[in-house]
């Protein structure tokens, strides 16, 4: 995985050590999850805990994702197969976990 610069809200509750008191957030790509959603500094979260996914953690983003999904289907085709995209990244990791 790249260097984790921007996280989003779930993503830095989920991979870093405490949540935010104060945070500038703008829309950009998170670094974790790879949506095109409000992002904030990784230091923001006191660092990312862990770079290195477990299964879990890419059953936590394929969730996000697809909640994402669900959110815009039908509304904007090109971010629809952009999260598409991002579901088949995800999904080829888990099958190289054994899923
Ligand atoms: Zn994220």
């Amino acid at each position: 995985m790249e260097k984790i610069t921007w996280v989003c809200a779930n993503c830095g509750r989920r991979f870093g050590n405490y949540l935010p008191s104060v945070a500038t957030w703008h829309e950009d790509i998170c670094d974790i999850c790879g949506r095109k959603i409000a992002v904030t500094e990784s230091r923001d979260f006191g660092g990312i805990i862990r770079e290195t996914f477990t299964k879990q953690d890419y059953k936590y983003l394929l969730s996000e994702v697809t909640k994402s999904l669900d959110s815009i289907a039908g509304v904007d085709k090109e971010m629809t197969d952009y999260h598409k995209g991002l579901i088949k990244k995800i999904e080829a990791k888990l099958s190289k976990l054994g899923i």
